[in-house]
């Protein structure tokens, strides 16, 4: 069972700890034994550091005892996936190759927070380094969706959404450089956004796609979400391509959902064969809420979406390939083999790498190479702008786009592990959004009536329009609550 404040959302754990009504040290505590009870079964984690986390929350208690005022995550238990460099907390990658390895310095997201008042709770499993769309790539056992323990939780940040879900962590932090915080957050049935691309700061997060890579927030609650959101945004002249801009007002939108005059536009592209039925009929039923609530909404075709994919498995794994030449086995984590350097770095990556990681090495040395450089990773380059047009032509006509955030909910563990194009298909709807650097986002618009698994709605604004995202998905949760609410797992599930 899980206790009060396990159920608490991350804005009233911050103001009962503000306020005094129990203390983060409480607060921590009723999570770490939710996580002992529960963990066991859904495999979130990878690393609870119970003392540390402890530490951190009697840290926030003294200063309050001081009479100082607590920031915005007062005593509010964060799971962060493990990309994230956390000093005194390993940071594996969910990666063999990166197995015990203790950073030296911490990410600019998990110091934010941190200075916010935030409890660092554990770090969550991943698909090794965040390639894959189900956990069942890291190189530490899958994670599995709290609604179904059958089921994959998504991946790649599928650790981070099922310790939200399952009410291990009250918010957590994933990255987003295919789907990985949109699509895990859709089939856990919970909020997750992937941030206008340069709003938050990649500087100590493992780089798998470097001019893709976003880090971004879950949580159960759209408020809770945003919170997250404005705390970890922000300039950082650490990382080369953080935007020197305000952070949008996502916090105040969340407070005042309202599509009221909005001009929504469905992408037309995204639909049809491969959807599951009852994905697309919480959608047309989220279309037809939205329209009571005031939006126009409308059809607007993009033709360039359907080449998102293929452009996309060409340019992820070429800034993988060449990112990923940093673990040689001399600088971080596992070292194998004796001889030359050259062999030592062989046998360090033969036995370090998982097969994927290896294949999108593969891929992406292929498409740099010289000779099919202009064929394949040019082209895809190309695509890429094309892509940027078509948003920027169809938020000429709309404030915002939708879709469904993948075709299908929740599936079985086992089921697309040998069929890479399967798994790869999860990320249709989101890719493009990485592709031209924009803001999205996964609201819970309720559970497939052929099997009772999550479905979520996809948001898509421009960039820096993070903002308009809250908005909508404030209206369409504050329209859900009645129907549906959010169902305690431990009651509805046996969690
Ligand atoms: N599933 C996609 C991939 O495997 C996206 C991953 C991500 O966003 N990190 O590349």
């Amino acid at each position: 069972m899980a206790s009060e404040l396990t159920r608490k959302t991350a804005t009233e754990l911050a103001a009962a700890v503000s306020g005094g009504e129990v203390s983060a040290a409480e607060v921590t505590q009723a999570h770490l034994d939710r996580i002992a009870e529960v963990d066991g079964r859904v495999k979130a984690f990878l690393h609870v550091s119970a003392d540390n986390a402890l530490a951190a929350a009697r840290a926030v208690d003294d200063k309050r005892a001081r009479g100082e005022e607590l920031g915005p995550l007062a005593g509010v238990p964060v799971a962060v996936k493990d990309l994230f460099a956390t000093v005194g907390m390993p940071t594996t990658c969910g990666s063999k190759i990166l197995q015990g390895w203790v950073p030296p310095y911490e990410s600019t997201v998990t110091a934010r927070l941190r200075q916010a008042d935030g409890v660092i709770i554990g770090k969550t499993n991943m698909d090794e380094f965040a390639m894959g769309s189900s956990t069942e790539n890291s190189g530490y056992g899958p994670s599995r969706n709290p609604w179904d323990l059958a089921k994959v939780p998504g991946g790649s940040s599928g650790g981070s959404a099922a310790a939200v879900a399952a009410h291990l962590a009250a918010l957590s932090l994933g990255t987003d450089t295919g789907g990985s915080i949109r699509q895990p957050a859709a089939v856990c049935g919970v909020v997750g956004t992937k941030p206008t691309y340069g709003g938050s700061s990649r500087y100590g997060v493992v780089a798998f796609a470097s001019s893709l890579d976003t880090p971004g927030p879950f949580g159960r609650t759209v408020l809770d979400t945003a919170l997250l959101h404005q705390v970890m945004s922000g300039h950082d002249p650490m990382d080369a391509t953080s935007i020197d801009a305000p952070v949008p007002p996502v916090v105040e939108a969340a407070r005042h959902g309202d599509v009221a005059g909005m001009r929504i536009g469905i992408v037309s592209e995204f639909a049809g064969d491969g959807y599951q039925p009852g994905v697309m009929s919480r959608f047309a039923e989220a279309v037809e809420l939205l329209e009571a609530l005031g939006a126009k909404v409308t059809e607007v075709s993009c033709p360039h979406f359907t080449y998102a994919l293929p452009a996309y498995y060409l340019i992820a794994p070429s800034e993988a390939s060449s990112n990923l030449a940093r673990f040689d086995g001399m600088r971080y984590g596992l070292r194998s083999g004796s001889g030359s350097a050259e062999e030592v770095m062989a046998v360090t990556r033969a036995a370090g790498f998982g097969p994927e990681v290896k294949r999108r090495i593969m891929l992406g040395a292929y498409a740099l190479s010289s000779g099919y450089y202009d064929a394949y990773y040019g082209k895809a380059q190309q695509v890429r702008t094309l892509i940027i047009r078509d948003f920027e032509a169809a938020f000429e006509q709309v404030d915002v786009l939708i879709s469904p955030p993948t075709p299908t909910t929740a599936f079985d563990i086992g089921e697309r592990a040998d069929d890479p194009m399967a798994m790869y298909l999860a990320d249709l709807c989101t890719i493009p959004s990485n592709l031209a650097g924009n803001a999205a986002l996964s609201v819970p618009i309720g559970l497939a009536p052929e099997n009772g698994l999550p479905v979520g709605l996809h948001v898509m604004a421009p960039p820096l329009a993070d903002d308009r995202l809250y908005r909508v998905a404030a209206a369409v949760e504050a329209a859900y609550q009645s129907r549906w609410g959010h169902p305690l797992l431990d009651e509805a599930k046996g969690l």
